[in-house]
């Protein structure tokens, strides 16, 4: 297996995270690292981040910090397509696999990756929120602002998580990842409360656009050794990025994952094309001058994200959709943020809205 861990070059605590255990457990894995105590983790990045701009992505800086605010989030989603109703937790702020597609290099625009320590009120929260409203289902996800497990060598957090979500009726949790870091949880007992879903893409964009992500290969394996110990699966091929022929390249990925994945452990596949607001375009050729993802023809859709053409889109989803069909015709294939009129070209039947989409991805769970 590739080497690709997070390796980071300097560890700073903010003063109120600094007597807690899991501060301790994370120290214990950087006993080589002499930590800086920090007051503040939003003055401290503010006055900071110019500092450390030049730092290799796989050694950001890291800060291990104190959530004030709330852990749990609506996916920002957009208006105007349809949206499955997710829910996000943030625990980890940041991410250091590089992709040069990422949002978060204009979101966060940050050189540091952020742990959030007390897990403590993010249980509570969770326990409160699904407390509030039994009838709800609660699909979550930890994979919005950062990797969910390109961190868990240092901070165990999966497992955790596993274990709180195993005991919970009403909620699923959704492991998302494009690494092979799944030996902290597969012994857990996770009663079938916990997804774990790898992002993924044709070895040609995994080459250019992820460089310091694994393999398409190493990714299917750890799928598969998820498979094994009863885990429940997903898969997102998004952001899939066109290139000349690139659908024949896509439906060799759908062959290869059906080679050693039983669609009958896959409870969703998604489907997603490149998008990306119009500033990001600057940051993407600044950061990543290699990438070839800017050369395409992308253009302002009803969101203000720039997207492929429409049809161009629709050729993708239709021949991704029916490859995917054709080995497993009973798994659950969405769309993430397309319109209705996308939905019905692409596959041939449309969810309409937004709560549709909802309704069906929670009776899947
Ligand atoms: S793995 Fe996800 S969060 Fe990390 S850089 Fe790539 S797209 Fe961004």
């Amino acid at each position: 297996m590739t080497d690709k861990l997070y390796h980071p070059s300097k560890l700073f605590i903010e003063k109120r995270a600094l007597k807690h255990p899991i501060t301790n457990r994370i120290m214990e894995r950087l006993l080589h690292l002499k930590p800086v105590i920090i007051n503040d983790v939003g003055e401290f990045i503010l006055a900071e981040k110019d500092n450390f701009t030049d730092v290799p992505p796989q050694e950001k800086p890291l800060i291990l910090a104190f959530q004030k605010g709330k852990f749990l989030k609506n996916c920002p989603g957009t208006q105007r397509y349809i949206c499955c109703g997710y829910q996000i937790l943030n625990l980890v702020n940041n991410c250091e696999i590089n992709c040069s597609y990422c949002i978060l290099q204009g979101y966060l625009n940050s050189p540091f990756i952020i742990v959030y320590v007390n897990l403590e009120h993010l249980f509570q929260e969770l326990e409160n929120t699904f407390a509030e409203n039994q009838e709800k289902i609660y699909r979550i996800g930890t994979g919005e602002l950062a990797d969910s497990l390109s961190t868990d060598h240092l901070t165990n957090f999966s497992r955790e998580l596993v274990r709180f979500f195993s005991h919970r009726k009403n909620a699923v949790l959704e492991l998302k990842t494009k690494t092979t870091q799944i030996e902290n949880f597969l012994d857990e007992p996770h009663r079938g409360r916990t997804v774990v879903a790898w992002s993924l893409n044709t070895p040609r964009v995994i080459a250019t656009e992820e460089k310091m992500a694994p393999s398409l290969e190493e990714r299917i394996d750890a799928a598969q050794r998820s498979q094994k110990a009863g885990f429940r699966l997903a898969f997102h091929f998004d952001p899939m990025i066109y290139y000349e022929n690139c659908e024949e390249d896509y439906k060799s990925v759908v062959r290869q994952l059906f080679e050693k994945i039983d669609p009958k452990n896959i409870i969703w596949i998604s489907l997603g094309a490149l998008r990306y607001p119009p500033h990001l375009e600057s940051l993407i050729r600044h950061n990543h001058p290699d990438s070839e993802i800017t050369y395409g023809e992308l253009f302002p859709g009803l969101d203000g994200k720039l997207r492929y053409f429409k049809p161009i889109r629709i050729r993708m989803f239709r021949e991704i959709y029916r490859e995917i069909k054709k080995a497993a015709p009973d798994v659950f294939v969405y769309l993430c943020m397309e319109s209705s009129e996308v939905w019905e070209k692409s596959f041939g039947w449309t969810p309409k809205t937004s709560a549709g989409l909802k309704r069906m991805m929670d009776e899947l769970v």
